[in-house]
């Protein structure tokens, strides 16, 4: 099926319902959350009830059932209105429920993906450790199989949603020595014995969004809630990460376009030399450039997400789409903020929050080194086109 520029009717009136609920309960509220650092657990419940928790997860399993397309669109909307909200649905959505989904058993599903998906549960992603981010197989969490338990032993840190979240997707090893080949992954529940928390993180941006450390002192995780065979957390890891560049790729995507909004309707306000600063074509082109790179990102966005649906490897077009997504998105929060002059760099300001929001997006899921690295592995292996 070839890949179609425009939305259907569906996708509009998912972009419409979403835009609407985000304006009339999200965004009155982004400023307050950015301010208090405060895990906005009201917004989610509120978003379960839209059916944003889980929105490509099939209805049978708690899920919306939508496509990635729709889903995209809605993170988008979410995080315009709120960078922190729209991170914390990300993960939930593409980093907890989509693994679950693709590499769960049954009692797996019916325990944790359909309280995640339906919203009544908060779902982590645990991957990131102190000494290692970018190189991911040089974790060091070790899983010790001690009869029908694994006992997990080890810290995560930067875990985004962490002090609110009930169940973790954990990965360890179960010897380092094997590398990747080694690396498992855990359903954990908030609950186990062993399971802690460390100090919560204070952060430049989506400052509520409850980053923590997660302490594991010999955890006890029951074997059938080992997530597909040993051996397999890396596969599972890697594949996550492909979706869930399209969530942070949509974030960055709502970050800038409320930046280029408030850029449009301040340099139509503010006066300099006697005219609105709109009509000096210095500001029109910077206008102009960030409206042309939020669009790009949109359509390089949406087409990863369309081929992701229809399944086979993506690495190349998420890595893409998360890296020119989060630039554009931090290149429109500059020049948003340089339209603003000094106003842009006082708290009052939003543009002053989506400047600092917008850093994060270069950073997750990947650095842009990171996206340039597997961009240039696979465009020279051949896999473009
Ligand atoms: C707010 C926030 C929320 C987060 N949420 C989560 C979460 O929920 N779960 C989770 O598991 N993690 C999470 N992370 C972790 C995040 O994904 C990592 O911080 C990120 O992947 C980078 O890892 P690092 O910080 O260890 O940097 P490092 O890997 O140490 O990288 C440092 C620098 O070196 C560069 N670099 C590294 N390797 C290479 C290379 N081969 N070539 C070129 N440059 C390279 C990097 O791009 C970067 O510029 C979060 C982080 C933050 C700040």
């Amino acid at each position: 099926m070839a890949f179609d520029l425009t939305l259907s009717r569906d996708h509009e009136l998912i972009r419409d319902s979403v835009r609407a609920f985000a304006e009339e309960v999200i965004r009155p509220r982004a400023a307050e959350i950015d301010r208090t650092r405060e895990f906005p657990v009201d917004n989610w419940r509120r978003c379960a009830e839209m059916n944003l928790t889980g929105m490509m997860v099939p209805e049978e399993h708690g899920g919306a059932g939508l496509d990635g397309v729709s889903y995209s669109i809605a993170i988008e909307e979410i995080s315009r209105a709120c960078a922190t909200t729209g991170v914390i649905l990300s993960v939930n959505n593409s980093l907890f429920c989509m693994p679950l989904l693709r590499y769960g058993s049954d009692a797996q599903k019916k325990t944790y993906l359909v309280p995640h998906a339906r919203g009544e549960k908060i779902g982590a992603y645990c991957l990131t450790e102190a000494g290692c981010g970018s190189d991911a197989a040089a974790l060091q969490t070790r899983a010790v199989r001690k009869g029908d338990r694994y006992l997990l032993t080890g810290n995560k840190v930067f875990v985004t949603s962490g002090e609110a979240a009930h169940t973790f997707l954990v990965y360890a090893t179960i010897d380092p020595a094997l590398k990747h080949k080694g690396i498992c992954a855990f359903l954990v529940e908030r609950g186990f014995p062993g399971v802690g928390l460390g100090k919560p993180e204070r952060k430049m941006g989506i400052t509520a969004s409850g980053s923590v450390e997660v302490v594991l002192q010999g955890a006890e995780v029951p074997a059938a809630n080992l997530l597909g065979a040993e051996g397999d957390g890396f596969k599972i890891a890697m594949a996550t990460l492909d979706g869930g560049r399209i969530g942070i790729a949509s974030q960055a995507l709502g970050i800038g376009r409320a930046a280029l909004e408030e850029a449009i309707a301040y340099s139509r306000d503010r006066q300099a030399f006697g005219q609105p600063i709109a009509s000096f074509q210095a500001i029109q082109w910077k206008l102009a450039d960030m409206a042309t790179e939020i669009d790009a990102a949109r359509l390089l966005t949406w087409r990863a997400a369309w081929l992701k649906d229809r399944g086979g490897r993506v690495s190349l077009y998420t890595s893409m789409a998360k890296l020119y997504a989060s630039e554009a998105c931090m290149r429109a929060a500059k020049e948003a903020m340089q339209i603003h002059g000094g106003y842009g760099y006082i708290n009052d300001y939003t543009v002053e929050r989506l400047f600092r929001d917008a850093r994060i997006t270069e950073i997750y899921e990947g650095t842009s080194e990171i996206q340039r690295l597997v961009i240039a592995k696979e465009i020279l292996k051949g896999a473009e086109g």
